[in-house]
């Protein structure tokens, strides 16, 4: 088996895709079972157990939500994200977030595109949800319409920094499905919560395609 230095090396600076120009990359990760088992039995020590047994603490650790010792490992994180997406993101308060800024550099030439497969119907029960997706012809409609608006987005941005309007201003009217970029360092505890959240199905598709990556 791998150790867990080697698992970060291997993951280190691969962008693993999401969306279709999204990614998420893992920058740098700390801590592993030992960090976590160390801060739960601190009064005894590290190394005084075998492995099994570190095991079964952590899933007791788990099961009865004693989760101070899982802040013990963080992982940070390069994203690349729709805008849309990333504002449900940032809602995350327990994360530490620097996030590529449209007032000191162009925004990324990069906006969330949507098949004519991928448009999904308003859904019944839940006022916030999707169920199903809309008549491929429809589809394919929306999506030449997304395409016209993106073109024409890009444009007036373009327009705009050409014409010596400040990047703070020029980007007003960019589409939320542009894309950011940001380093998001959080601990494990805090990143279980969000994946729980995330991964759930009354998530937002798109943001639990970064979630369940
Ligand atoms: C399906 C879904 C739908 C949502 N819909 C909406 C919506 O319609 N409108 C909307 O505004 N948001 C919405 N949200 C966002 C949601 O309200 C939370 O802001 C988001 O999920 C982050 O969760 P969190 O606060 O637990 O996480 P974090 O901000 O990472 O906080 C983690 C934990 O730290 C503690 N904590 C953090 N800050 C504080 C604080 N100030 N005081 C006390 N404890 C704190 C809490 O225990 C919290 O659970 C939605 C989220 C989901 C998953």
């Amino acid at each position: 088996m791998l150790s867990n230095a080697a698992v970060v090396e291997s993951l280190r600076w691969r962008k693993i895709p999401v969306l279709d120009e999204g990614f998420v990359c893992l920058v740098d990760a700390m801590g592993d079972d030992a960090a976590i088992v160390q801060a739960a039995r601190v009064s005894y020590g590290a190394g005084t157990k075998q492995v099994s047994d570190d095991r079964t603490l952590i899933r007791y650790l788990m099961r009865h939500d004693h989760t101070t010792p899982f802040e013990m490992c963080e992982v940070k994180l390069l994203v690349r994200v729709p805008m849309d997406c990333w504002r449900q993101w940032i809602r995350h308060r327990m994360a530490s977030v620097n996030e590529y800024s449209t007032r000191y550099s162009v925004a990324i030439d990069a906006a969330h595109r949507t098949g004519p497969d991928q448009w999904r119907k308003q859904a019944a029960s839940n006022r916030q949800g999707s169920e199903g997706t809309v008549d491929p012809e429809i589809g394919r409609r929306l999506s030449q319409a997304e395409t016209e608006l993106h073109a024409h987005a890009r444009d007036v941005y373009r327009q705009r920094l050409d014409a010596g309007i400040a990047r703070e201003q020029a980007r007003k009217d960019l589409p939320l499905s542009t894309y950011t970029e940001a380093y998001w360092k959080i601990d494990l505890h805090n990143l279980l919560h969000f994946l729980q959240l995330r991964m759930d199905e009354h998530a937002q598709w798109e943001i639990r395609q970064y979630a369940s990556v």
